[in-house]
């Protein structure tokens, strides 16, 4: 299987290569020449197996140019005891036909984990291919946990290092707790005086800088990202919902072949869209429910063909979804459009032109049937959390409550009783105080760790581990910096590790 580009039809290249490059040359994503297809029979030996090798099987598909002993180390090393479940993405019952998808049991307790544990190993297989005897050198610009994650996956991986930047005021206390005490021989955290663009602008920069990009070189160094748009993000995505389909199987919750919906928590649209890979591969799959927080440009988008990102941005208590450009929904529009490159092309220009455009009545017709939109605000999720926790003792974080609340209005809107399953996108310990104050509790003067303890005796349920572990840990970097010292600490940073 060959990797073909959104923007550029001239582009062929092998999956090694699309993850060691990225994104395209001319701004466009990589995609798979064509859906492997996963029949009745693959499904059904998959329920037998470990989350690990579920993971191989269906890697194979994708990674055809990687070896089974490739393939097979990467997912060794992902999907382990890194974990704190053996079955890695956990099948929660809530009520009968509905089921949450724990994706946060991996270390930073968000579902970036899934992905962000195995990244760093498909990168050092690809580059070892693509670019022999580089170290690849990550940068990262993050609002909270992207971060961390992408930290936790590199820490230690030989041949390569990670540089992460966070504006110094705009992440949670918790966040800022978990990236300063990272651990690690590779790694380097340092705060920035401004906010998350100040960041990603410091970042692009270096990443443009042909002067940093030639010093490195010579020492044999490869700028890369870990950002979401990489396919080596969203292929191990598509593995939890096949993965999920074979547990329900497992478990007689369901027969093979009887379809069912899923929900995701939706920000730049990677998760969703892995679903939409698992659905097209064959996977007995109806809706796929789209659910946004205040932030409703893909509400809009899918209930009208418009998408327009000229409108208020709000910071609300699910803040990993507050996002006015979802960049992996390009993906999906390339797909629906035939592979149209032409129209990509135009509508991404106009979206950058004038953060605005249309789609044809075609695709409009097949988005609508494939998805359901909705969104809500900050006091319905709150509601949501509440009303789930009375209901069923069951405790969700912030990002999940706002597909709750949205599943549940489409079965209101629908009436439809299709068995149903909502992906849970983080521990709620990780969205301490406004899960706190939604199940009634009174956060004012309270720092966070005192939160999380009364979040505890409150709800019965557990801190986990990882973030309990954060109070005594050593703050191992304190540094603010001028977004313009950014290239010096990097190049800093990184002629220490030579
Ligand atoms: C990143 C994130 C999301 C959004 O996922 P996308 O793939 O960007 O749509 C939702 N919830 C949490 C907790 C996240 O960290």
């Amino acid at each position: 299987m060959n990797y073909k580009s959104t923007r550029d039809k001239s582009i062929n290249i092998t999956s090694a290569q699309a993850i060691a490059q990225g994104l395209s040359t001319e701004g466009g994503l990589f995609v798979p020449d064509a859906l492997p297809k996963i029949t009745e029979n693959d499904v059904l030996a998959l329920c037998d197996k470990s989350y690990a090798d579920r993971a191989f099987d269906i890697f194979k598909l994708f990674l055809t140019d990687f070896t089974d002993e490739e393939i097979r180390n990467c997912v060794t090393k992902a999907y382990g005891d890194n974990f704190d479940t053996e079955s890695i993405a956990e099948l929660s019952h809530l009520l009968t036909g509905t089921y949450i998808l724990e994706l946060w049991h991996g270390p930073t307790c968000a579902f970036k984990d899934m992905a962000l544990q195995i990244l760093p190993h498909l990168l050092t297989v690809s580059a070892k291919k693509t670019v022999p005897d580089k170290e690849i050198a990550i940068l990262v610009a993050t609002s909270g946990d992207t971060g961390k994650a992408a930290l936790e996956g590199f820490k230690n991986v030989e041949g390569t290092t990670i540089s992460v930047f966070y504006p110094e005021e705009g992440v949670s206390d918790m966040q800022k707790r978990q990236m300063a005490t990272q651990e690690g021989n590779n790694v380097f955290v340092c705060a920035v005086k401004g906010n998350f663009d100040d960041c990603q602008n410091g970042v692009k920069a270096i990443f443009t800088d042909k002067e940093i990009s030639k010093a490195l070189e010579e020492n044999g160094i490869m700028l890369s990202s870990a950002n979401s748009i990489n396919w080596g993000r969203l292929c191990p995505q598509i593995v939890y919902y096949i993965s999920a389909y074979a547990d329900l199987v497992k478990n007689e919750e369901i027969k093979y072949g009887e379809k069912i919906n899923i929900v995701v928590p939706t920000g730049n649209f990677g998760n969703i869209l892995a679903a939409y890979y698992a659905k097209e591969m064959g996977l007995p799959v109806n809706k796929l429910i789209c659910a946004s927080n205040a932030n409703n440009v893909l509400t809009d988008f899918i209930k009208t063909g418009v998408y327009d990102k000229n409108r208020k941005f709000y910071t609300t208590v699910s803040p990993s979804m507050d996002i006015l450009i979802s960049s992996n929904l390009e993906r999906l529009l390339y797909h629906l459009s035939g592979e149209d490159t032409e129209l990509i092309n135009k509508w991404f220009g106009l979206l950058k032109d004038e953060g605005k455009y249309e789609v044809s009545p075609q695709v409009k017709e097949k988005i609508s049937q494939l998805f359901y939109a909705g969104c809500c605000s900050d006091d319905d999720t709150k509601a949501a959390i509440n009303d789930c926790f009375d209901s069923y003792s069951y405790l969700m974080d912030t990002h999940t409550a706002v597909a709750y609340k949205v599943y549940s209005d489409y079965k209101k809107e629908t009436g439809d009783e299709t068995k149903t399953v909502i992906a849970s996108t983080a521990n709620p310990y990780k969205f301490g105080a406004a899960v706190y104050s939604a199940v009634g509790g009174d956060c004012s003067g309270l720092d966070e760790f005192t939160i999380i303890e009364k979040l505890e005796e409150k709800t019965g349920t557990t801190i986990p581990q990882p973030l309990a572990a954060t109070k005594n840990k050593e703050v191992r970097f304190k540094g603010v910096i001028e977004r313009e010292a950014m290239p010096k600490a990097v190049t800093d940073f990184l002629n220490n590790q030579k």
